[in-house]
C-alpha cells in the first residue's frame, strides 16, 4: 500500500483585481504600442467607419466564390462590418477578408466569431458533461483543441464558455453551461478561457473566447427560455456572478450581454452590470458583445423604439452590436440630438479595434486563413481520440446493483432504444461545425469496442415518444431520430424479440440532442413515455438492463432509478460517443465523473441545490414530514442523486478527517486531510471534495459550498491523502453592504466524495 502526499492549491477567492491586473513592463510597451496605432487610425475613421466596426451581422448564406456579390460584400466594402460570426469554412472566410482588407477604404480586418461551444469538428462532451469530469485539465486541453480545429478553419473569437449557473433543469441551456455551482464553474471558466486564448492571443492556433450571458441568464423564471429573472445582489455576488469574474481575471478578451433582464431592466442595457461591475468593480478591459438581436429585443421587453434602446445599450456599455443593426442604423441620430456622445462611441470602437490588434489581425489578417491547415489539423485522429477519452471520463455512473457493469466480452447483447443507432444526435446541442453524418454511434461504437466474439443484436423499440409533433420540434437542425411509424406495440415486440436471444440488455434512451440547448425548456424532465413503457417492457423479460441515458439536463428519473440495477448517464458524449460508450460499458474505462448539478426526485422540488440556506424551520436531517416546517408532503426535501454523485468499477473508503487545528487566528492557514482507498479490483479515479459550512454571519450563509476539489487515481489497494489548505481567502463573502470579507465565527469543515456523503468537523477562526 503506498501514501502518497497530495496538496491542493486552492484557488483563491476573489484575490481582488489587483495583483492579476499589474501589467509588466513589457506588457505597458505593448499597450503604448496599441495606442498609437489604433490612435492614427481612429483619426483616419469616419463617424460612419466607426459605426461600422460595432456592427457584426450574421454572414448569410455566402457561398465560397460568391462571397464578393452578397449583400454583405456591399456593406464591407464600405466599411459597415466590423466582423461575421457562423461562417464556416476557411476558403470563404478567406475571401471574405480580402474584401475588407483589399476593397474597403481603411482596410480593417473582420474579425470572425463562432458558436464554438464544446469542439470544433471534432467535438467533445456538451459542457454540462465537460463538467462532470472535474478536470480541469481535461477540459482546458478540450478548449485548446477547439481554438486549434477552429483556428485552423479561419476562425478567431468563439463564444465560450457560457458559465451561466443553472439551478432549474427545465431550462434547456443547462446543457451548455457547468451546472449549479460557483466555485466549480468558476474553475471551469478559468480553463476554458485559458484553453481558448493560451498564452499568446496572436499565435494562429489561439482563438478570442467570449464569455457569456452576462449575467444571470440561468435564472429565468421557470426555467423558460429568455425568461426574465430578479434576485437580490446578494445572491448575484455570492452566487451568479462568481463564473464570469472567474473569467474576467482569467483575460477573457470579450463578454456577451444576455437576454434577460437584470433588476428591471434588460442586461443590454443596463449601465450598473455592463460599466459599474464589469468594468469598475471587476477590471475588465475587453469589449462588450450583445447577444443575437438583444438591442432590438428591448423593443418588446418595453423600454423603448429602436433608437432609444440603441442609445441606451451604447451608453451601458455594450460595444458591439450582433446581428441587430441598431447600432449602424440610429447612432448617427443618437449623436445628432446628444443622447450618446462621440467619446461613447469611440470608446466602442477603439475596443473593437483593440481586440482586433491583440489576436494579430493588423498585422496578418490571414493569420487564421491558411488554407492548408485544415486538412491537417482539424478532426485528425489524435484530436479525436482525446475526445473519446474525455468523453468517457464525462459520463456519470448512477447506480451498478450487483455489478452488472461492465459488461462481459463474449456472449449477445441486445441494444435497442431510439438512440442507439443514431449519429447525428450524439454531438449534442451547439455542435455547429460537427459533421453529424460521422459521429459513431452507440451501435458502431459497442460492435467496434466489443471485438469479434461478442455479438450485439439491435433493435430500435420505441421513438423518443408518442407525440410525432414533440419528436418533430425535438429534432431540430437535421437531428432527427428518423421516427417509426409503425404501431408501438410492434415496435416494442421487435425489441423483446431481441432481447430474447441476449445475455444483457443496453438501452440508449433520454432526450433527443435539440431536447436541451436553447430555446429546448422542458415542463416535464422525466424519459418521454414512449420510451419508458420499452424499458418496461424490457425489464419484464427478467434479463438485467443497462439503462445508458442521454440527457442535457438534470433528469427526474425516480422510477428508473429503482427500477433498473444499472444507469450509466452519458450526456452527449461528442462525435466519439458509441466508443467512449463502449469504453466504459466494457469496462476499458472506469467511469469518474460525477454530477454539477443536483437530479431532484421530480420536477416539482426544482430549483433544488445543495448550497440552499438553511431557513428558520429547517427539517431535520434523515426526515421526511414534519408539520410546520420547510418541506413538501409528497416527496422529501432529499435530490435523487446529490451534487457531487458519481460511481465507480471500483469502491472507495474514507479515512477520517484530520484537521491541523480546531483553532485559528488570522491569517493562519487550516489543513484539512483526508486517506482514500481503492478497495477494489480495479484502477479508478475519485473527485475528493472540499465543502464549508460558515455556521454564524451577519447575513445567512449556505448550508455547504464547495472550496476544493481533486481528482485522484488510485491503483487498487492504494491509499492516498488528499489535502487541502484553508485560509480566510476561502471564507470570504460580500455581506449586506457588498462588502467582501471573512466573519470571525465556528466553520464546518467537510471532505467526501459528494455534497452529501461528508465527514464534517467544526473549527472556530478569529480575526
Ligand atoms: C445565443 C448565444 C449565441 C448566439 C450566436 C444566441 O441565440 O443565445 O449563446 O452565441 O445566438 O449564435
Amino acid at each position: 500500500m503506498s501514501t502518497t502526499k497530495h496538496s491542493l492549491l486552492i484557488v483563491l477567492l476573489f484575490a481582488g483585481i489587483a495583483a492579476w491586473a499589474q501589467p509588466k513592463p513589457a506588457a505597458n510597451a505593448e499597450a503604448a504600442k496599441m495606442k498609437t496605432f489604433i490612435d492614427n487610425l481612429m483619426k483616419k475613421m469616419t463617424l460612419d467607419e466607426k459605426l461600422g466596426q460595432l456592427n457584426l451581422p450574421g454572414a448569410g448564406d455566402i457561398v465560397t466564390g460568391q462571397a464578393g456579390n452578397t449583400d454583405i460584400a456591399k456593406k464591407i466594402r464600405e466599411g459597415k462590418v466590423g466582423g461575421l460570426f457562423n461562417i464556416k469554412g476557411v476558403e470563404k472566410i478567406r475571401e471574405v477578408q480580402k474584401l475588407a482588407v483589399e476593397q474597403s477604404r481603411l482596410k480593417i480586418p473582420l474579425i470572425f466569431g463562432m458558436d464554438v461551444i464544446h469542439g470544433y469538428q471534432t467535438v467533445f462532451p456538451i459542457p454540462l458533461g465537460l463538467s462532470a469530469t472535474w478536470d480541469m485539465k481535461a477540459i482546458e486541453r478540450s478548449a485548446q483543441i477547439a481554438a486549434a480545429e477552429a483556428s485552423a478553419d479561419g476562425i478567431s473569437w468563439t463564444f465560450s464558455p457560457m458559465v451561466d449557473i443553472a439551478r432549474d433543469p427545465r431550462w434547456g441551456r443547462m446543457a451548455e453551461g457547468s451546472g449549479e455551482d460557483p466555485f466549480l464553474g468558476g474553475a471551469i471558466a478559468k480553463a476554458m478561457v485559458r484553453g481558448y486564448q493560451g498564452n499568446d492571443l496572436k499565435a494562429n492556433n489561439t482563438i478570442m473566447s467570449c464569455v457569456k450571458h452576462y449575467a444571470l441568464y440561468g435564472a429565468a423564471e421557470a426555467g423558460r427560455d429568455y425568461g426574465t429573472t430578479d434576485m437580490s445582489r446578494h445572491r448575484m455576488y455570492n452566487e451568479y456572478f462568481y463564473p464570469y469574474k472567474a473569467a474576467v481575471e482569467a483575460g477573457v478578451g470579450s463578454v456577451m450581454a444576455s437576454f434577460n433582464e437584470v433588476d428591471g431592466v434588460p442586461a443590454t442595457a443596463n449601465k450598473w452590470l455592463m460599466t459599474d461591475v464589469l468594468r469598475k468593480q471587476w477590471g475588465f478591459g475587453g469589449f462588450v458583445v450583445t447577444d443575437y438581436t438583444g438591442i432590438n429585443e428591448m423593443i418588446d421587453h418595453g423600454i423603448g423604439d429602436l433608437q432609444t434602446v440603441t442609445a441606451r445599450a451604447l451608453d451601458a456599455g455594450i460595444d458591439m452590436d450582433m446581428v441587430g443593426e441598431g447600432m449602424v442604423s440610429t447612432l448617427t441620430k443618437s449623436l445628432k440630438e446628444g443622447k450618446i456622445s462621440q467619446a461613447q462611441i469611440d470608446a466602442a470602437c477603439r475596443r473593437i479595434l483593440e481586440a482586433k490588434y491583440k489576436l494579430g489581425l493588423f498585422e496578418d489578417p490571414y493569420r487564421y486563413c491558411d488554407v492548408t491547415r485544415p486538412a491537417k489539423e482539424v478532426y485528425t485522429a489524435a484530436n479525436r481520440k482525446e475526445a473519446r477519452s474525455i468523453a468517457a471520463q464525462s459520463f456519470v455512473l448512477l447506480k451498478n446493483e450487483g455489478n452488472v457493469l461492465p459488461l462481459k466480452r463474449g456472449g449477445k447483447i441486445a441494444l435497442v432504444g431510439p438512440l442507439a443507432d443514431n449519429r447525428e444526435n450524439m454531438p449534442g446541442t451547439w455542435s455547429v461545425a460537427a459533421d453529424f453524418s460521422k459521429a459513431i454511434s452507440v451501435l458502431e461504437g459497442l460492435k467496434a469496442v466489443a471485438g469479434p466474439n461478442t455479438e450485439i443484436l439491435f433493435a430500435k423499440g420505441s421513438n423518443l415518444d408518442y407525440d410525432a409533433k414533440f419528436e418533430e420540434n425535438a429534432g431540430m437542425f437535421g437531428k432527427s431520430l428518423r421516427r417509426d411509424n409503425r404501431p408501438s406495440a410492434q415496435q416494442i415486440a421487435e425489441a423483446l424479440e431481441v432481447a430474447s436471444k441476449a445475455d444483457v440488455i443496453v438501452a440508449a434512451v433520454g432526450e433527443s440532442a435539440e431536447m436541451s440547448g436553447e430555446a429546448s425548456s422542458r415542463s416535464n424532465i422525466a424519459i418521454p413515455q414512449a420510451q419508458k413503457d420499452l424499458l418496461k417492457a424490457l425489464k419484464a423479460t427478467g434479463k438485467p438492463v443497462v439503462v445508458v441515458l442521454f440527457t442535457g439536463r438534470s433528469m427526474a428519473i425516480t422510477e428508473e432509478a429503482a427500477a433498473y440495477p444499472a444507469i450509466l448517464n452519458v450526456w452527449f458524449p461528442g462525435s466519439e460517443a458509441g466508443y467512449a460508450i463502449g469504453d466504459v460499458l466494457f469496462g476499458d474505462v472506469n467511469p469518474s465523473g460525477k454530477l454539477s448539478a443536483t437530479w431532484p426526485q421530480n420536477v416539482g422540488q426544482v430549483p433544488l441545490f445543495y448550497n440552499h440556506k438553511n431557513t428558520g424551520r429547517p427539517l431535520p436531517a434523515g426526515q421526511w414530514f414534519q408539520k410546520f416546517r420547510s418541506n413538501y408532503l409528497d416527496v422529501s426535501n432529499d435530490p435523487l442523486y446529490p451534487f457531487g454523485f458519481g460511481l465507480s468499477y471500483t469502491t472507495f473508503t474514507y479515512g477520517n478527517l484530520k484537521l491541523s487545528s480546531q483553532s485559528l487566528k488570522g491569517n493562519q492557514t487550516l489543513t484539512a486531510s483526508i486517506d482514500i482507498t481503492n478497495n477494489g479490483k480495479i484502477t479508478g479515479k475519485e473527485v475528493v471534495q472540499l465543502y464549508i459550512r460558515d455556521i454564524v454571519g451577519s447575513t445567512t450563509r449556505p448550508v455547504a459550498e464547495l472550496k476544493g476539489f481533486e481528482k485522484i487515481e488510485l491503483q487498487p489497494g492504494e491509499t492516498k491523502t488528499v489535502s487541502f489548505s484553508i485560509t480566510p481567502e476561502l471564507l470570504k463573502f460580500y455581506n449586506y453592504d457588498l462588502k467582501y470579507d471573512w466573519e470571525a465565527g465556528d466553520f464546518d469543515i467537510m471532505i467526501g466524495s459528494n455534497s452529501k456523503d461528508v465527514q464534517k468537523q467544526r473549527v472556530n477562526w478569529q480575526k
